[in-house]
C-alpha cells in the first residue's frame, strides 16, 4: 500500500516513510494511493477469532514491504495485552467498549500500535524525535504507549494549564525519553508549532522529526483493526444491515471506521455523532465547510472546531460524494440529551457509558426513530465512564468506581520548559534537551 497527499503534489512514498515522515510538502495528509480488498483475509474469521490474532493476520496487508507475518505477530504482541469487547444490549444495538486500555481511551489502541511498528522499524538503529499536541488526558495516552521505546524520544506540547499524570521518573532528565514542554498558548498553538517544526524540514532531518497526533497515518490505520473485529464477533449474530454510531471530534475514529469498511468490511453506513460542535454536520449534506466559535460542552473531547482530519475525509467526498451522503449520518446531540442517555442506559442496559459514548448512543435513538427497522447498530464506547465520572455520576445519581491508576492521573506535574507559542523557541527548548 502505497500513500499519496491529499493534494496530490508530493510524491507517493511507503507506508513506513509516511509514518517517519508524516507531513507532505504540498500541505496535504497521507492517505492510501489504492484501497485493497482485504475481504478474504477476514470474512472467514468469527466470534472466535482473538482481537490479536485478527490484527496479526490483517497488519501485514497494510504494512507489506515493512511488516512480515513473524515481526506482525511481534509487534501485536508488544502493542496489545487489552482488547475490544462488543457487548449485544438488544437486537438493535450493541456496544463496542474500546476503553480497556492503559490510559481508559479508545486512542490507546492506535498509539499502542504506532509505538510498536515504530520500535519494530527501527531496529536498523535509527534515533527518532516524536511531535505532539497534548492535552491533560491524551498526553498520559501517548507517554505511556511510547515510555522506554528504544530509539525514540516523545515531546509533548501542552496549552497553558494543566499537565497531568506523567511519571516524571520517564523525564528526559531522569534518563527517560519523555519530554514534556508547556507552551504559553491555546492547543491550537501547539498544534500549529507540531506542523511549523516538521515543516522546517533543516531541524526535522537534523532530528528525525514526525508527529504522533493523527496526522500521522501510523496512528489512524490501526484503528482500523477494531471495527473489522466487531464485525467478525457480531456477523453471525445478526440479520440486516449494520452500521456504527461514531462520537467525532477530529474525526480520526470515523475515518479509520471509512478504511475498514473501504477494505472490504460489509457495513451500511456510519453514524457521524456531534455535540454542540457541528459545523461539519453542514459539510456532510453537502455544503462547503465552515468552523464556528468552539463550544464547551459536556463531552470536551468533542469539542473541536476545525477537525485535524479535515483534508482526509474530503478527500473521500471529492472522490465520491453522493455514495459519501448515503454512508455517513451527521447527527448532532445537546448537553441535555448526552446527561439523559448516560441515566437511561444506566437504568435500562444496567451499564455506565462515558458522555462521549453517550452522544453516539443519542444518536443512535434519534435515527431508530425515523430509520429502518432490519438494522442493529454498534456504538463505539470511547471513554472509561470513570474518566468522567463526575458527569456520570451527577446522571446516574449512582457511586462510579474509579480504578488507582486514573486517579494517579489526576496528579499535576511540571514540564521539563515553559516556552512563549514561537518556533524558535520550542527548537531552541528541544535543542537544549539532547
Ligand atoms: C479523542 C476522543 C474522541 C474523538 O475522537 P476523534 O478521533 O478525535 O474524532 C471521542 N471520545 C473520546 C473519549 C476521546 O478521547
Amino acid at each position: 500500500m502505497k500513500f499519496r497527499s491529499t493534494k496530490g503534489i508530493s510524491p507517493l512514498i511507503s507506508y513506513k516513510d509516511a509514518v517517519l515522515n508524516c507531513l507532505p510538502d504540498d500541505s496535504g495528509l497521507y492517505v492510501p494511493d489504492h484501497v485493497p480488498d482485504f475481504r478474504q483475509y477476514f470474512l472467514h474469521m468469527d466470534e472466535n477469532t482473538s482481537f490479536n490474532d485478527l490484527v496479526a493476520s490483517v497488519a501485514p496487508l497494510f504494512f507489506k514491504a515493512c511488516l512480515n507475518p513473524v515481526a506482525a505477530s511481534k509487534v501485536v504482541q508488544s502493542a496489545y495485552n487489552f482488547e475490544p469487547k462488543l457487548i449485544k444490549l438488544d437486537e438493535k444495538i450493541s456496544i463496542l467498549n474500546l476503553y480497556n486500555g492503559p490510559t481508559g481511551v479508545f486512542k490507546d489502541f492506535g498509539i499502542a500500535f504506532m509505538s510498536a511498528i515504530l520500535e519494530e522499524i527501527l531496529e536498523d538503529g535509527r534515533q527518532i524525535m516524536i511531535l505532539a499536541a497534548a492535552r491533560p488526558d491524551t498526553g498520559v495516552s501517548m507517554a505511556h504507549a511510547f515510555s522506554g521505546r528504544k530509539g525514540i524520544s516523545l515531546v509533548l506540547l501542552y496549552p497553558s494549564g494543566h499537565i497531568r499524570g506523567l511519571d516524571p521518573s520517564a523525564f528526559v532528565q531522569n534518563g527517560g525519553n519523555i519530554i514534556p514542554i508547556q507552551v504559553k498558548g491555546t492547543f491550537d498553538d501547539c498544534q500549529r508549532l507540531v506542523v511549523e517544526t516538521i515543516l522546517d524540514r533543516e531541524f526535522s532531518a537534523r532530528y528525525n522529526v514526525t508527529s504522533a497526533n493523527s496526522i500521522n497515518p501510523g496512528r489512524l490505520f490501526p484503528q482500523a483493526f477494531y471495527y473489522l473485529y466487531a464485525f467478525t464477533q457480531i456477523k453471525n449474530f445478526i440479520s440486516g444491515d449494520l452500521m456504527f454510531s461514531v462520537p467525532c471530534g477530529n474525526f480520526g475514529n470515523l475515518i479509520s471506521g471509512l478504511y475498514a469498511w473501504k477494505f472490504g468490511m460489509p457495513v451500511n453506513g456510519f453514524i457521524a455523532a456531534m455535540n454542540a460542535n457541528n459545523s461539519f454536520a453542514g459539510y456532510l449534506h453537502d455544503k462547503p465547510f465552515k468552523p464556528s466559535r468552539l463550544i464547551h460542552t459536556n463531552s470536551p473531547a468533542l469539542d473541536v472546531s476545525f477537525p485535524l482530519n479535515y483534508e482526509r475525509l474530503n478527500s473521500f467526498y471529492e472522490e465520491a460524494p453522493a455514495v459519501m451522503r448515503n454512508m455517513v449520518y451527521p447527527v448532532s446531540i445537546d448537553d441535555e440529551t448526552t446527561f439523559k442517555t448516560i441515566e437511561y442506559v444506566n437504568k435500562k442496559y444496567d451499564i455506565f457509558i462515558d458522555p462521549h459514548t453517550a452522544v453516539a448512543f443519542a444518536a443512535v435513538q434519534e435515527l431508530i426513530k425515523t430509520g429502518n427497522e432490519y438494522e442493529h447498530n454498534i456504538v463505539l464506547a470511547t471513554g472509561d465512564p470513570a474518566r468522567s465520572v463526575n458527569t456520570v455520576e451527577e446522571a446516574t445519581r449512582k457511586a462510579v468506581k474509579v480504578p488507582g491508576h486514573f486517579i494517579m492521573m489526576q496528579r499535576n506535574c511540571d514540564a521539563v520548559a515553559i516556552i512563549p507559542p514561537y518556533l524558535d523557541a520550542f527548537e531552541s527548548a528541544v535543542a537544549s534537551c539532547f
